[in-house]
């Protein structure tokens, strides 16, 4: 039999969340996002969900492009980082791919370029995030030249937000960028998940939804994916593999970090950090067990963690079902319990973690 642990994806429930962000989109078209392999839920089964109903999809790989393409993916693709070389272009040319250009070099090698077919573009500008396009002073030359390239078939303008889900917001971002986008006339793309459900004055022509996609909320402090109408796609459980009773004073697991202060009963879960569980996780991080939330004692090990089992009944035994985040179990809920974020979890997953795929 193998290990108890799986990953369940819904692609019913991606295809939910997609029509979510239709809703918020409005007239807007849907770049879907899909790099990190989907966020981690698998590139070529979450694209085959989503390929009946999005406009587009994008990404930052581009053997991941390539992957779509092989799959007979017709749909536009936008690379969120362009190229990386000069020597990709052709194959761009070739694939109908969308580079997101960002730095003046790209620029040159886009003007130099000698390819048999135009390509459309996304110019990026900087509004505030400081990581990739060019700077309001700079962004006039960058427009002006791939303006009078022979290899540019349409211009978009995009940027990308760094407090949309954060009090801040994205006012002054969207404020920068509407000095510069406003007048041209060009389709504008700029919202991400969190101003896509928080700003719907934000939204443009062109929208880029990711988290949101695989069920988890933008801002879990201040919103829940189910109150967003949000359901889990990725659902990572396993089972009980022992049950044991703690006697006061017993430790638990790698530098007994957890003692017990009265008798209890523990359950050992088979899933641990070389399955993508947290490492970090504390003592306390929700977990669901028999369908009732308890919580994690201890460090999780390697392909181990421990479950408190005291309010549970006592038939919860070995064979138990456990969910470590998913239905039942919110992503975001373990997430903040870690420290972390939503994206991380469902990227970690490991690839020694067999997938099930539902619907
Ligand atoms: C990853 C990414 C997105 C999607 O962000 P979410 O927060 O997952 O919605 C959008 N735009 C760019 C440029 C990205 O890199």
């Amino acid at each position: 039999m193998p290990r108890p642990i799986r990953a369940r994806l819904d692609w019913s429930a991606l295809r939910h969340n997609h029509g979510v962000a239709r809703r918020h989109a409005g007239k807007a078209n849907i770049w879907s996002v899909v790099k990190a392999d989907a966020y981690g839920h698998g590139l070529l089964p979450a694209a085959r969900a989503l390929m009946g109903a999005t406009d587009g999809f994008a990404l930052v790989e581009l053997e991941g492009a390539m992957a779509l393409r092989d799959a007979g993916i017709n749909q536009p693709i936008l690379l969120l980082e362009g190229f990386y070389q000069a020597e990709e272009l052709p194959l761009f040319a070739d694939l109908a791919l969308v580079p997101a250009i960002h730095s003046m070099w790209q620029v040159d090698a886009l003007v130099e370029a000698r390819l048999p077919v135009r390509l459309p573009v996304y110019l990026k500008l900087n509004t505030g995030m400081n990581r990739l396009g060019f700077n309001p002073d700079e962004f006039a030359t960058a427009l002006a030249r791939l303006d009078a390239a022979d290899c540019v078939a349409s211009l978009s303008l995009m940027t990308h937000f760094a407090d949309a889900d954060e009090e801040r917001g994205i006012a002054e971002q969207l404020t920068a960028f509407r000095a510069v986008a406003d007048g041209r006339r060009l389709p504008i793309c700029v919202a991400n998940s969190a101003a896509l459900l928080r700003f719907e004055y934000s939204t443009g022509d062109w929208v880029r939804p990711g988290i949101m996609l695989y069920g988890s909320s933008p801002y879990p402090s201040v919103q829940s994916a189910a109150e967003l109408d949000l359901r889990p796609v990725m659902t990572l459980e396993s089972e009980l593999i022992a049950v044991r009773e703690l006697k006061a004073g017993d430790r638990i697991g790698y530098g007994g970090s957890f003692t017990a202060e009265e008798p209890m009963r523990i359950g050992i879960v088979a899933c641990g950090y070389a399955d993508g569980y947290p490492r970090h996780a504390p003592t306390g991080t929700p977990v669901l067990v028999a369908g009732r939330l308890t919580r994690t004692l201890g460090r999780v090990s390697m392909d181990k963690l421990c479950v408190d089992l005291s309010d549970l009944l006592p038939s919860v035994d070995v064979g138990a079902p456990v969910v470590l985040w998913g239905e039942g179990n919110p992503a975001d809920d373990v997430a903040t319990a870690a420290g972390t974020v939503a994206y991380e979890l469902f990227c970690a997953l490991a690839p020694r973690v067999p997938v099930i795929e539902v619907n």
